[in-house]
């Protein structure tokens, strides 16, 4: 994902005022698809229709330029932006022949938000704004349906005062909910004209009870507030929240759409719909989507009515369908990508509302950019950015396991599948419960968020959970949309499960189930099911299709992906994935197996180097074993092997608990003795009777490695030089390993890197002590292998003085979790703590541990490249911190002229797409096109 840049400030140049307002009407529109800066992703769209002769109700676009002035300055904006919108309103009512609030002809319109990025549901609007106790009649008469006038204002009521008036939904949805109760009704459209008009006395009373004043006549003062309104739902929690997972920057603001409305409400020969050109979860290329006759847009989105696949529409008009079919299919060839429209049908009339270039899965993205290929719409070059590198995750989703499917397990078969993927995880019914149950922990706890329908509000708790199921809503409602693009599984619309959010419960199949049950979700096919049921990895046609996309982009990828793996399992599934060898076997992992920590922790507790070194002695064949085998499953590819990096202690128990364990030992009975003997056998314990010498010894050694700054302390390539013998040993294995490994025909391409290195006497230490064992090791043997001693560049110094280092190290790997730790003085293990807060703030605009700081660490990075080159021109040069398998971290690799990448195995397709996408901007200078 690549951070987006801020459009410069359009300062008024003399003489001529900015525009802010931009029209658009009967096939001439003042601006063009292009301005999505200006006017957001709905308004350039808007302008792009009317030009193109579609459909499109009237109206104007106010830029994002106002949204950015409202904010800078604290909620105002310039007279000249008020002047524009007052013409812009002027305009358009002499083309209506209408006026906004007449009591005869009422000009009613919506004011709609609209990004340059798409983010659905993230903002607000408003429709039938226009309305007063006055136009509401003339609406009645004119339309001969009073049912529909009244309908309409009580909607506005309800919208205008929860968006522009802060009133809480509830307050107007108690009014609603005792009228139906009163007049028994169920469904809203049973509510007749004098219903309606009774509730809007209420809903009168409700804006009067919470904001001191009536709910205002002004029809001028209703738009000016309404279009303030949507500029502040730029900075709502649940926009804020979204732009940041999705990367969008803060300042970019919305721009603000003001329509002549039209009306799907207005009885049978109406209605409003949504659609794809293409199925946006799986990329087939079938028309898709749904419509609600007689209803206004947001029933169908927010999933109050169940709505009705689209090919249905072909029945109920078949003329209004063709229309539809051939604006759509124009549109996508016009914009050579699948859109995404809504529409709406007034009268048997057909209006186009919106088109934009569609969200969709990786699955989709793929398929649809291959069949476009296919189909001469676009090139092969155009096709690898229609992906998000980050979005190649969704190939790799498990399926279910069809023989651990059975009848009786089975909730529903019926949902639908929004989002591909099949989840085990536990029930939670909010999105707080969600991020409480997920917990904070490394390991996270998979959680299925359940709900009647998600909404923008549920954004938080979408995140966090894996995997998301509805009761209503359809393929295009919320949940199906920000779920596609999350990547992350769902099931929409699952009707025969009802979920009770208040009481907590879920019910399917006659069964309860609470919060924390166990349910497997099939997003692929759209099934439910009970318990936790087997998993399979992913399907191997999709497979297909992402290598013959991936062999598109390839050729114009220049640097090298490696991956992160310290066991052959790992090296095998990278390779798999394409992985181009190893950047960084973290040695210390070996280490925590079950049958090496007891040797490791005899290696910590000897406290004289000859019982350190009778230790190492028994833990050298088994790190050799390791390392056979990743020279072994990497066969021909570079191995970078990293020496022992972190602090001992991590290997010993917690000194609070061995304190705990001491102080209660005189009071422990036999069972609980017993149970303190198994804990300790690895530390030698064998009776009771020697647990309290056993438990104050290792007090006293785990007090004697005790630091306060463990990460800035005895770690890294310090404890190789203050225990030389624990890098003679892992050199030691590394090269009879590799020497094995050549015996039996294995080709190996060796690098031993030194972790943390500040100083060049560091890397000369380190260096002569590898060096020397290597010779030792091949003089023995008879046989010599070809290796590299390199560091990694984690530390400020060391960039700084890379020029120094270069003279020893054959290569660097820049170890980006600690350079960021230390270039920003943050530690990896606690920033949570005030990370949250810092992005709200807007303090910091990303996750520095995940996507690289270019300014700082990047900067650093840059230098250190320079510098160690200048000593050593051919010097290669790698990165191997968690950034390594960030899209946007991977460009900047690419940028700064490193040779290879290195990420964890199942980011290693990420990095390759990543990589390749910035190479091939690069040669064809574009910006790439990615979709979001
Ligand atoms: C790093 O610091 O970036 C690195 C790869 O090492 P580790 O995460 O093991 O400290
Ligand atoms: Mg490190």
């Amino acid at each position: 994902m690549s951070t987006y840049t801020l459009p410069e400030t359009q300062e008024e140049q003399a003489g001529s005022p900015v525009k802010y307002v931009y029209f658009f009407a009967d096939g001439k529109a003042e601006g063009n698809g292009t301005m999505k800066n200006e006017l957001g992703g709905k308004g350039a769209g808007l302008a792009e229709m009317t030009n193109a002769g579609l459909p499109v109700p009237p109206g104007f676009t106010i830029q994002t330029e106002a949204c950015r002035e409202y904010m800078r300055s604290g909620g105002k904006v310039s007279p000249e932006v008020n002047r524009q919108t007052e013409d812009g309103l002027q305009h358009l009512e002499q083309l209506q022949r209408q006026k906004l609030g007449s009591g005869e002809n009422p000009l009613l319109v919506s004011v709609r938000s609209g990004a340059k990025f798409s983010m659905p549901g993230m903002m607000d609007t408003i429709l039938n704004l226009g309305l007063n106790d006055q136009s509401v009649e003339a609406l009645a008469r004119r339309s001969r349906n009073p049912r529909f006038a009244y309908d309409s204002y009580r909607r506005l009521i309800q919208m205008f005062g929860n968006v522009v008036l802060e009133i809480p939904k509830s307050a107007f949805d108690e009014v609603f909910d005792a009228k139906k109760k009163h007049k028994k009704t169920k469904l809203d459209t049973d509510l007749d004209a004098k219903a309606l008009k009774e509730i809007i006395g209420e809903y009168k009373k409700v804006v009067k009870k919470h904001t001191k004043r009536d709910f205002p006549q002004d029809p001028h003062e209703q738009l000016i507030m309404a279009r303030d309104a949507v500029f502040r739902s730029w900075q709502n929690e649940r926009a804020k929240h979204y732009r940041r997972i999705n990367n969008i920057d803060d300042m970019l603001g919305t721009a603000v759409n003001v329509q002549a409305m039209v009306f799907g409400n207005l009885g049978e020969t109406s209605g409003t719909g949504v659609g794809f050109t293409r199925n946006p979860a799986i990329g087939t290329k079938e028309f898709y989507g749904e419509f609600l006759m007689n209803a206004q847009g947001e029933d169908v989105v927010a999933g109050i009515r169940t709505p009705v696949p689209i090919l249905e529409l072909q029945k109920v008009m078949p003329e209004v369908y063709k229309q539809l079919r051939e604006i759509t299919t124009r549109l996508e060839k016009h914009y050579r990508d699948m859109q995404d429209f809504e529409f709406t049908i007034q009268d048997g009339k057909l209006y186009m509302l919106q088109t934009r270039n569609g969200k969709r899965t990786g699955l989709a993205a793929v398929r649809v950019a291959i069949q476009m290929v296919e189909e001469g719409l676009i090139t092969k070059e155009e096709a690898i950015f229609r992906i998000d590198p980050s979005q190649v995750v969704d190939f790799l989703v498990a399926r279910l396991d069809e023989k651990d499917v059975r009848p009786e397990d089975l909730l529903t078969a019926k949902g639908l599948p929004a989002s591909p993927g099949a989840v085990v995880g536990q029930i939670v019914f909010t999105a707080d419960d969600a991020v409480e149950m997920v917990g904070h922990g490394t390991e996270k706890n998979p959680v299925i968020l359940v709900r009647g329908e998600t909404t923008p509000e549920d954004i938080h708790g979408m995140e966090v959970a894996i995997g998301i199921l509805t009761s209503r809503g359809g393929m295009t409602s919320h949940a199906a949309v920000v779920t596609r693009g999350m990547g992350k599984c769902c099931v929409a619309g699952a009707g025969e499960i009802s979920v009770d959010e208040r009481a907590n419960e879920m019910r399917a199949q006659g069964q309860v189930f609470k919060k924390g049950d166990w349910i497997t979700l099939d997003g692929t096919t759209g099934r439910v099911l009970r318990g936790k049921r087997k998993l399979l990895p992913p399907d191997p046609e999709n497979l297909a299709k992402l290598d013959k996309f991936m062999s598109w982009a390839e050729p114009f990828r220049k640097i090298g992906v490696r991956a992160n793996a310290d066991i052959p399992r790992d090296a095998i599934q990278a390779r798999a994935f394409g992985a181009e060898g190893i950047g960084l076997c973290r040695t210390e992992h070996m280490f925590f197996a079950q049958d090496r920590i007891p040797l490791m922790r005899a290696m910590i507790l000897a406290d004289n180097e000859k019982d350190r070194r009778a230790a190492l002695k028994k833990l050298l064949p088994e790190q050799r074993r390791d390392f056979v085998g990743l020279f072994e499953a990497m066969d021909g590819l570079p191995v970078t092997i990293r020496l022992l990096d972190p602090p001992l202690h991590e290997f010993l128990p917690k000194r609070e608990k061995l304190m705990v364990d001491l102080g209660a030992l005189p009071y422990a009975d036999a069972k609980r003795k017993k149970a303190l003997v198994s804990e300790y056998s690895e530390y030698g314990a064998k009776g009771s009777g020697d647990l309290k010498k056993l438990l104050s010894d290792l007090l006293h050694r785990v007090e004697d490695l005790h630091e306060f700054n463990p990460m800035l302390g005895h770690r890294g390539c310090r404890l190789g030089i203050t225990y030389p013998e624990i890098t003679e040993m892992q050199a030691r294995a590394i090269f009879e390993a590799a020497v094995d490994a050549e015996k039996k025909g294995v080709k190996t391409h060796v690098e031993v890197m030194i972790p943390l290195v500040a100083t060049v006497k560091e890397m000369e230490n380190q260096g002569a002590i590898v060096r020397r064992v290597a010779d030792e090791v091949f003089k023995e043997k008879g046989k010599t292998v070809h290796y590299l001693v390199g560091t990694m560049i984690e530390l400020p110094r060391a960039a700084l003085v890379a020029d120094e280092i270069a003279k020893e190290a054959e290569f660097f790997s820049f170890g980006t979790n600690d350079l960021t730790q230390t270039t920003f003085g943050f530690s990896r293990d606690d920033i949570n703590k005030f990370l949250p807060i810092y992005l709200d703030e807007g303090i910091l605009k990303q996750d520095p541990f995940q996507v690289i700081d270019r300014d700082g660490v990047g900067e650093l990075v840059r230098i250190g490249i320079e510098r160690g080159r200048k000593t050593r021109p051919h010097l290669k040069v790698g990165i191997c911190g968690e950034h390594g398998g960030d899209p946007s971290s991977v460009e900047f690799c690419h940028a700064v002229g490193m040779d290879y990448v290195a990420c964890s195995p199942f980011r290693v397709l990420t990095a390759r797409l990543a990589a390749a996408q910035a190479g091939a901007s690069d040669k064809l200078k574009t910006e790439g096109g990615r979709t979001k």
